[in-house]
């Protein structure tokens, strides 16, 4: 596999240059988790994982991977450089598929608000989701947790989903598949929809329904987890991630 992408104009290019972007957060995982990925079942001479953080470099990639991290870190910095435009415009011109975790679920999303603070006005986001999150669902660092996730529709079960400061995803609209969702109970003791919401809020909708916690979305070739798959010890959602830029680029 090559390191640096090999030549960038060779459509003759039987791998794919998967990128991730490099402005903050968890980088190297996610570098280790799609290289991995990239050899298996086996991989391409010509297969490439780079660290993006610029315009330019966004328009060369087959895939981009948005890691976990500060949401609005990520959004501030990548909207100065042009690169968040660079982003939604090759997901939305192009189809490019796109991975997007915790913070990076945050930056697909078509709004955010925060669980303490509310309403984000601020925030830059790609909006190429129709989804709406809420930030820090479950309350600070102390309350992260682990949970075992199943995702029915990627065929994969017994996921060790690590949440760090997770998001929730509790609205989405039409074109949006919910694939995996937080039973009650579930989430450290904090949550929107359970737990011990300490500021009361949040809970239920205006109509006292629960509020939904869905923790992966998923349209077409965008997906978003609220858990940290590249901490997971498994694979498997980087590697469905990885097919499916192998097969966009295969149709291209
Ligand atoms: N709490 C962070 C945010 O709102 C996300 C945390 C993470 O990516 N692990 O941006």
């Amino acid at each position: 596999m090559s390191s640096d992408g090999g030549s960038n104009s060779n459509s003759n290019r039987k791998g794919v240059r998967i990128g991730v972007l490099s402005i903050q957060g968890d980088v190297a995982e996610n570098v280790a988790a799609v290289s991995s990925a990239l050899k298996a079942p086996r991989g391409f001479e010509d297969d490439a994982v780079l660290q993006v953080k610029t315009a330019g470099e966004i328009a060369r990639l087959d895939g981009l991977v948005i890691p976990g991290g500060e949401s609005t870190t990520i959004g501030r910095l990548s909207a100065a450089g042009g690169v968040l435009d660079a982003i939604r415009e090759r997901i939305n011109g192009d189809g490019m598929p796109v991975l997007g975790i915790c913070a990076g679920l945050i930056m697909l999303a078509r709004s955010a608000d925060d669980r303490t603070v509310g309403r984000l006005d601020g925030q830059p986001l790609l909006g190429v989701l129709d989804v709406e999150v809420q930030r820090n669902a479950f309350g600070r660092q102390r309350q992260s947790f682990e949970t075992k996730l199943d995702i029915k529709s990627l065929a994969i079960s017994n996921f060790k989903g690590v949440f760090i400061r997770a998001p929730v995803v509790c609205g989405t609209g039409p074109d949006v598949e919910a694939l995996c969702e937080l039973p009650p109970g579930v989430g450290g003791g904090g949550g929107v929809g359970g737990g011990d919401n300490d500021n009361g809020d949040a809970a239920t909708d205006g109509g006292g329904n629960p509020r939904r916690r869905i923790v992966a979305v998923r349209k077409g070739d965008i997906i978003g987890t609220a858990f940290h798959p590249e901490l997971a010890g498994d694979l498997s959602i980087h590697q469905h991630f990885v097919d499916a830029v192998r097969r966009r680029k295969r149709r291209d």
